[in-house]
């Protein structure tokens, strides 16, 4: 059976060590009595090592014994040199991280990140053996089709990669709009969506490596919604990439109303 994949995106927060080490904490408790959820915490990266010491995740990640992975929220396309302020990917995986998200909107938007840099990252996440977590998605929604920006956004971002590694690949659809906004995307919108992403997948890379490829859904996911993002997207989208709601208590409940559901 698959399991479903709830990711939590931290983002600059929280403000310490200490919050950090008891937000892990909480959501590792939620995570170990999850059968069907596969769940990813994305902190920031000072606490990361902190995590990895007082859990020893790279050590329960080679025995395959997490029961929660730890993913970072960005990654450099070199493996080391003169890059002041960047941390590689072979750094991260040393930290016990296997999940990476490339690509977010805040980096796109706040930090110029183009196309060709996410490309760059991708390339580098599979190289180095971690699960890139992939963002695309639209500023602006204008009509009921998902513009073809987002098409852009994955095949630009693909281009060249093996479909071996795109067997392996998680794209995470986010309309800008709805990330951090309290409103989300409809289920309908997003089952046109993931469609549309495996579609362009399959006609860049073959109808093989999308089979395998994960879909998620992100932007205003809370406890509430969350549930009808899988059961009304007919089998297409396997999760959710969660931001403002796995700061709180709701992403336990997230995790437990993604349990509930039977895939
Ligand atoms: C995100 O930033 O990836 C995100 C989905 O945020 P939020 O859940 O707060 O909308």
């Amino acid at each position: 059976m698959k399991k479903y994949l709830a990711v939590a995106n931290w983002k600059m927060n929280p403000g310490t060590e200490g919050e950090a080490l008891d937000l892990f904490s909480t959501t590792l408790n939620a995570a170990k009595s999850a059968r069907n959820v596969e769940v990813v915490v994305c902190p920031p990266f000072p606490f990361l090592s902190a995590i990895e010491r007082r859990w020893g995740i790279h050590d329960l990640e080679m025995r395959s014994e997490a029961a929660v992975h730890l993913g970072a929220q960005d990654l450099f396309w070199e493996r080391d040199g003169a890059y002041t302020g960047e941390v590689s990917g072979p750094m991260e995986k040393e930290l016990g991280v296997s999940y990476v998200i490339i690509g977010h909107s805040e980096r796109r938007r706040l930090l110029g990140e183009t196309d060709e840099m996410v490309n760059k990252k991708l390339q580098r996440a599979f190289e180095t053996g971690l699960h890139p977590i992939l963002c695309i998605g639209e500023k602006e929604r204008m009509g009921d089709d998902i513009p073809e920006i987002v098409g852009d956004q994955l095949k630009k971002a693909t281009q060249g990669i093996s479909g071996m590694f795109i067997e392996s690949l998680v794209v995470a659809y986010e309309p800008v709009w709805a990330i951090g906004t309290g409103k989300p995307d409809t289920p309908e919108s997003m089952h046109k969506a993931a469609i549309y992403i495996r579609k362009v997948l399959a006609e860049m890379h073959g109808e093989g490596s999308v089979s395998h490829a994960r879909v998620l859904y992100g932007g205003s996911i809370t406890s509430t919604n969350v549930a009808s993002f899988i059961r009304e997207t007919s089998g297409e989208v396997q999760g959710v990439l969660v931001g403002g709601a796995s700061l709180k208590d709701d992403f336990a409940k997230i995790i437990s109303s993604l349990e509930e559901i039977e895939s």
